[in-house]
């Protein structure tokens, strides 16, 4: 696949995210992240040549290989589910946004311990409490919050959330705030928790408006994934 108008999309998805960022008005700024999962190593070069600096991955088995193919020293994003056996994967990421069990906090911390470098995570909040997402509800994200001050081989870099697909605008606010308030909560306790990862495709503008500081695109950036 060529990619060829890529770079023409992300000025117009910088544009939409520059003006997000104003009528928000939280003042933030916003890493865009490439989302390349189904799509091979030349999706993440045509991305850097573009401009592109992060880029998501869902799946380690995808995004290992992916890796080794790729000279450009991009920052990988875990946004996936990780399974508590591939825990040592995360050494490969710059962030794992997808914290979303306490089972799998305590193997990254343990992780963080036994290579002595705390590994810097979101954790996943299902605001919308629908039961085919993971992550933690917003009732969870204080007691999880306090729990984790006494973890230090994980660092709460901050919250990610999924809003549902194709929810009136209302009801993806309603999501978006609610992660912010998570976000909130954990900066409270004490935790770094300067970032909110959330929008994708259908639904970035709304995010940023209501303070995203990280976008996962693939779809406006890529084109419709082939499955
Ligand atoms: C696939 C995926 C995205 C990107 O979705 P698009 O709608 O294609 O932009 C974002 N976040 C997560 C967690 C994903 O799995």
């Amino acid at each position: 696949m060529l990619y060829e108008d890529l770079a023409g999309r992300l000025t117009g998805v910088q544009e939409r995210i520059a003006a997000a960022v104003a009528r928000g008005g939280h003042e933030q700024r916003v890493t865009l992240i490439a989302v390349t999962k189904t799509h091979g190593p030349d999706a993440v070069r045509a991305a850097w040549s573009a401009g592109v600096r992060d880029v998501g991955e869902n799946r380690v088995q995808e995004a290992l290989p992916k890796m080794q193919a790729v000279l450009e020293p991009v920052h990988w994003h875990l946004i996936g589910h990780l399974q508590r056996n591939k825990v040592k994967a995360v050494d490969h990421f710059t962030l794992l946004h997808s914290v979303d069990s306490r089972r799998l906090a305590e193997a990254v911390h343990e992780h963080g311990m036994d290579r002595g470098r705390p590994v810097p995570a979101l954790l996943q909040v299902n605001v919308s409490g629908e039961t085919s997402k993971g992550g933690f509800t917003s009732a969870e994200v204080e007691p999880l919050g306090e729990w984790l001050c006494g973890r230090s081989g994980i660092t709460v870099q901050g919250v990610m959330t999924m809003a549902p697909l194709d929810a009136a605008e209302t009801v993806l606010r309603g999501v978006f705030a609610g992660a912010r308030a998570a976000r909130d909560v954990l900066r409270g306790l004490g935790h770094p928790a300067a970032e909110l990862s959330m929008g994708m495709s259908g639904d970035y503008e709304v995010a940023v408006e209501e303070g995203a500081t990280m976008v996962r695109l693939g779809t406006i950036l890529f084109g419709a994934r082939g499955t």
